[in-house]
């Protein structure tokens, strides 16, 4: 159908970005094609070391699944959007194509280097999450194809995440967000480490030699705070109603280094509740 009808349509999924859009008269698609109650796009499995989730996939399913329980920086991220009445309509697949720079999925899914699976007419085709973000609202979707999947390797068992956003109260996006995924061997060795800032520029904020940096060394505050001055190098937060470029700058290496200690317990088998912080 969406093919049929041409650039000018749009899916709608759970509204709860494109309908705020449509009432500011920021955009004007001649049709809506409702994709939101596909049954064929609301699972969610762990199967074979591979975790895939449909595009239409709920924050609030999301944040209350057993996926959240194997894999807590999920649900760090899923229970922490916006409030019930948000998590309850929005989508995965609705956050990524949105790609709002201050949206949490977008970020999140860049530590869990993730593949957004988009299909067409003529066939589907895998896309990293790195690729599939081009710039602020702009993705890698070309016209007519829909996300149908989002999916990421499960963490191995030595692993740990954390993700927070940091936010004025729950229906408010996030001013700073960041994450942490990593694994480690005896001693708290880093083997493996992906970091992100999110609203933090156009795109969410990765650098691969702030991850270099802290591979198969024993994770430190001081290591990880000379890890967060790379990482924060390479951000470029803009200054808004959430606050000045300073005051987010210093906001991301807060919740950055929480993130990572937060992570590094996980990965030892702690415990830990998540979850956003409020100012
Ligand atoms: C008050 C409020 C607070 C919010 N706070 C947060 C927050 O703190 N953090 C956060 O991350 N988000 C927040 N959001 C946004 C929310 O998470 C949205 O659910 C999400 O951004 C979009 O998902 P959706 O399913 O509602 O998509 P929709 O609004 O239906 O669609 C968004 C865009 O994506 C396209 N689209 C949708 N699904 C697909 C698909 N499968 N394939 C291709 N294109 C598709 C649509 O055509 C549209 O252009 C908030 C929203 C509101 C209203």
């Amino acid at each position: 159908m969406l093919n049929g009808l041409g650039d000018t349509a749009k899916p709608l999924a759970g509204g709860q970005t494109l309908i705020p859009i449509l009432k500011l008269r920021m955009d004007e698609p001649s049709d809506l094609v409702d994709i939101a109650r596909l049954p064929a796009l609301h699972y969610m499995n762990n199967n074979d070391g591979v975790i895939r989730i449909g595009a239409l996939a709920t924050h609030g399913r999301i944040g209350k699944s057993d996926l959240s329980k194997a894999v807590p920086i999920l649900g760090d991220c899923a229970n922490g959007i916006a409030d019930a009445q948000v998590r309850s309509m929005g989508t995965i697949g609705g956050s990524v194509s949105a790609a709002d720079p201050s949206c949490d999925w977008p970020a999140l899914l860049h530590v869990l280097n993730a593949e957004i699976i988009c299909q067409g007419e003529k066939g589907s085709r895998a896309v990293s999450i790195r690729e599939f973000i081009q710039d602020s609202y702009t993705t890698a979707l070309i016209g007519g194809e829909l996300v149908t999947e989002i999916r990421f390797k499960t963490p191995p068992a030595n692993s740990g995440g954390a993700y927070i956003g940091f936010k004025k109260a729950a229906p408010a996006y996030p001013a700073a967000s960041a994450g942490v995924q990593l694994s480690l061997a005896g001693d708290n060795v880093c083997q493996e480490v992906s970091l992100v800032l999110g609203a933090a520029g156009p795109r969410p904020v990765t650098s691969a030699e702030a991850e270099n940096f802290l591979r198969g060394k024993t994770l430190t505050a001081d290591l990880l705070n000379q890890a967060a001055e790379i990482l924060l190098e390479a951000s470029d937060p803009p200054a808004d109603s959430r606050g000045s470029s300073d005051f987010k700058r210093a906001m991301l290496k807060s919740i950055f280094l929480k993130v990572a200690f937060r992570a590094i317990e996980r990965a030892g088998g702690e415990l830990i509740e998540g979850g956003p912080e409020y100012v």
